[in-house]
């Protein structure tokens, strides 16, 4: 790193650059053609690295059955950080009052009601009830690859805090023994990756931002029990490092919550691997500049191979 940058004057540098676009919310951006063309080049590459495993390609909305996410145990751990999708459901009345709130100033959404959607907080979250859908697993278990635009709400002045982020995943499913082989192997080839990119780095046991009292309880658990490592790169000055890849073990919690069975009809363990792709992104502009052309040779042939 080359000079000293509080948060927020990353966030300025990036807005000044033309990388980020800004839409007057914090954590809400859009992004330049520079950095689309990064964020594409990463997703490409983790593409590679996953290539030899034969992993099923699966895409889905940024939104998810409300149902999903009320099953899936994510508001007992993140009520602070979920999102839900309201519209209008009111007569012409309802209609007048809500122009007329809008006109004035005053709060208009008293006729927006939930609808059956979610956000997606993370990649995942629908692969599980899909898998579990099509009955037991095959024998060897599953392997899927996902990718998502994530909501989470968390306003933040640090660019490497969004509220809407992408998240690109690989989740295994199967028996604790290929889901652990699993994620020591990512564990192993997320160094090398962000090596190869010429990032420092250090892999971590790691918590989630579980909410509340209650949540203190799960943070250290799972932390106890080496259910999450994350990779982290220093990228704020006078800030913890930033978690650019996620290696999440489950247990059986997907596949009870879910009804996923393996081949041979015990509940399925699961684990992801995440990588947030515009962390990564941002870590190599503050790493290498702001400028991609003028990256080091070497990290440029990783990404434009
Ligand atoms: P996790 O589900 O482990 O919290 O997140 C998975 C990955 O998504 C993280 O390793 C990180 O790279 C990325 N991520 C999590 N939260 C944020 C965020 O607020 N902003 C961005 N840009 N990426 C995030
Ligand atoms: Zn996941």
């Amino acid at each position: 790193m080359t000079t000293a940058l509080a948060p927020d004057a990353l966030l300025e540098e990036l807005l000044a650059a033309g990388l980020f676009l800004s839409t007057g919310v914090d954590g809400l951006y859009g992004r330049s053609a520079v950095l689309e063309e990064l964020l594409e080049r990463l997703d490409g590459l983790v593409s590679a690295l996953a290539a030899e495993d034969g992993a099923e390609r699966l895409r889905f909305p940024p939104a998810l059955p409300r149902r999903t996410l009320e099953r899936s145990g994510y508001l007992k751990g993140f009520p602070h950080l979920a999102g839900t999708v309201h519209a209008f459901a009111g007569d012409e009345r309802d209609h007048r009052e809500l122009l007329a709130a809008l006109e004035e100033g005053r709060d208009w959404t008293r006729c927006q009601r939930p609808t059956e959607l979610a956000l997606v907080p993370a990649a995942c979250y629908p692969v599980y009830p899909t898998l579990a859908a099509r009955g037991p697993l095959p024998a060897g278990g599953g392997l899927v690859d996902v990718a998502s635009w994530c909501f989470r709400h968390e306003p933040s002045r640090e660019p490497t805090r969004l509220q809407v982020f992408r998240m690109r995943e690989l989740v295994r499913l199967g028996t604790p023994e290929e889901v652990r082989a699993f994620r020591a192997a990512w564990l192993e080839r997320g160094r090398r990756m962000v090596e190869r990119l010429a990032l420092p780095c250090t892999i971590e046991t790691a918590h989630d931002p579980f909410f509340g009292r209650g949540g203190r309880v799960m943070a250290t658990s799972q932390k106890d029990q080496g259910l999450k490592f994350e990779l982290l790169v220093p990228i704020l000055d006078g800030a913890q490092p930033t978690a650019c890849l996620s290696f999440n073990y489950h247990q059986d919690h997907f596949g009870r919550t879910f009804g996923l069975r393996t081949a041979t009809g015990e509940a399925a363990h699961s684990a992801c691997v995440g990588f947030g792709l515009e962390r990564l992104a941002i870590a190599l502009l503050r790493h290498h500049g702001l400028a991609p052309e003028r990256w080091p040779r070497s990290v440029r042939a990783v990404l434009w191979s």
